[in-house]
């Protein structure tokens, strides 16, 4: 079955869908995108990402190309039209087409919509997780608002390709002052040498989570003891577990951070509990 996308009010076969040259995603990366995963069928946290979606557009000054209910029908429909069960939709929206000018184009311009879906192999995620992974650190690389979700994704795509080559699956960036920002495309999590579960506060040096941000309340929930501070790279490693979160994985459990071993070097307890929560609680409506 060949896929379908949604480009600009139609449907398309994915061999027919295109944007135009002089679109600003593609000149500038002047654009923003969302990542909802489908489980069964469903599209999961769809509200905050939406609300995440809205606030990345109204942090660039750009418009909603279609109105959100038109959109939320747009992704179920590209979601059914491709047929999958579970996996990830993508909304993408730039500013539109333009003469090249890094200034912006005349108001009125339309932004470009574009909605993928695709299938994924959750097996081989429950698997990774059942193993756990490993993690490597890079310096910061990234621009000053990592807080929107911004197509611009050039920092992260090096980090990630460099977490590959070194066999691990994701890379943390870590600040001049030696704290973990987050990963390349994922939240980053420990549990301390005390036991206190530790993420890094929202700023413009992360992006708001909409999987942490589901995450902290199961914590009080489970009377998990968590404390919204930066860790260093130091505390990763002397600390008793560590975990990634993002929409396409959940919770993803770190055995491993530079190579060093974390706690037992298996998945640890708080890790696998809140996994098994977020899917639960997510699939109880
Ligand atoms: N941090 C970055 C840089 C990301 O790109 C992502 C997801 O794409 C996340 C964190 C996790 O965010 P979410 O839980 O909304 O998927």
């Amino acid at each position: 079955m060949s896929r379908v996308a949604y480009v600009n009010g139609r449907y398309l076969p994915h061999t027919g869908a295109s944007v135009h040259i002089e679109d600003r995603g593609f000149q500038f990366a002047d654009g923003v995108y969302e990542v909802c995963a489908v489980r069964d069928g469903r599209l999961i946290d769809e509200h905050p990402h939406l609300r995440r979606l809205h606030r990345s557009l109204h942090e660039l000054k750009m418009d909603w190309p279609v109105g959100e209910p038109a959109l939320r029908h747009i992704m179920r429909e590209t979601v059914r039209r491709n047929r999958v069960t579970n996996g990830l939709v993508y909304v993408q929206i730039s500013r539109g087409v333009a003469q090249r000018d890094h200034g912006f184009p005349a108001p009125g311009t339309k932004p470009t919509l574009v909605v993928t879906a695709r299938a994924i192999a959750v097996e081989k995620y429950d698997q990774w997780a059942k193993k756990g992974v490993a993690v490597i650190t890079l310096p910061e690389a990234r621009w000053a608002r990592c807080d929107i979700k911004s197509t611009g994704l050039l920092a992260n795509v090096l980090a990630k390709q460099q977490a590959r080559e070194k066999g691990a699956f994701e890379a943390w960036f870590v600040d001049r002052d030696g704290f973990v920002t987050e990963g390349s495309s994922t939240n980053a999590w420990i549990v301390d040498a005390k036991g206190v579960l530790r993420t890094r506060p929202l700023s413009n040096q992360i992006l708001p989570g909409v999987t942490r941000g589901e995450i902290l309340p199961l914590c009080r929930q489970l009377g998990i003891e968590f404390d919204e501070r930066p860790f260093t790279v130091e505390e990763a490693r002397n600390g008793r577990e560590a975990f990634l979160t993002a929409a396409s994985i959940g919770v993803m459990p770190i055995t491993a951070v530079d190579e060093s071993k974390i706690g037992s070097g298996a998945p640890g307890p708080v890790a696998i509990a809140l996994g098994e929560t977020y899917w639960s609680s997510r699939s109880d409506g």
